[in-house]
């Protein structure tokens, strides 16, 4: 049991691996941001990233479910390591044409309970369809965890919601409206 906070600890892990970058960014919901979070990057080095889902893990603990729901590279490996810890099955979902569905060989039934993770959010929005995805199959979405949130908006799910980390000076804007678009500095696609 480390004497330091999760927060020290997650700050030194984002250091430590660069998952923090800069440049000019296209976000998944479209908006443009000067500050990229990586999230994957904490991920290469399996001893230390052990931190992040024996975290997220503590937080459901107490939750009746029968399994973590996650999407994508970082959300599969997220939705993997935390379902091991809690000692639940394995669900994973990926983005096809803006819509997510479970990859082939994995299902919903009406009983199972699901934990959905993810990495990070600007606006909740692939939370979002994977709630709904859950919903679908008449199963019951029973918690939220979100390994970074940007605290940019008001990110409000309609179940529990576990944020293990809030990034400060992040930003969010429309393409219309940003300052970096305005000087040509040219797109990375995030
Ligand atoms: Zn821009």
């Amino acid at each position: 049991m480390s004497s330091h906070p999760i927060h020290h600890q997650l700050a030194s892990l984002i250091e430590q691996t660069d998952a923090l970058q800069t440049g000019h960014f296209e976000l998944a919901s479209g908006l443009h941001a000067s500050r990229f979070f990586r999230c994957i990057k904490l991920f290469r080095d399996p001893g230390r990233s052990h931190l992040l889902f024996d975290h997220m893990a503590a937080r459901f603990k107490t939750q009746p479910l029968s399994h973590v729901l996650g999407a994508n590279e970082a959300g599969s490996i997220l939705a993997f390591e935390v379902a091991k810890r809690l000692n639940v099955e394995v669900a994973i979902a990926r983005q096809k044409n803006g819509i997510y569905s479970l990859i082939s060989g994995f299902e919903f039934q009406p009983e199972h309970q699901v934990l959905i993770v993810d990495d990070i959010t600007t606006t909740g929005g692939t939370a979002k369809q994977l709630i709904g995805l859950v919903n679908a199959a008449h199963a019951t979405p029973v918690g939220v965890g979100l390994i970074a949130t940007k605290g940019l908006f008001q990110v409000e799910l309609g179940c529990p919601t576990e944020v293990l980390i809030t990034l400060d000076g992040m930003d969010a804007i429309v393409p219309s409206d940003c300052p970096l678009c305005q000087q040509n500095i040219p797109l990375i696609l995030s």
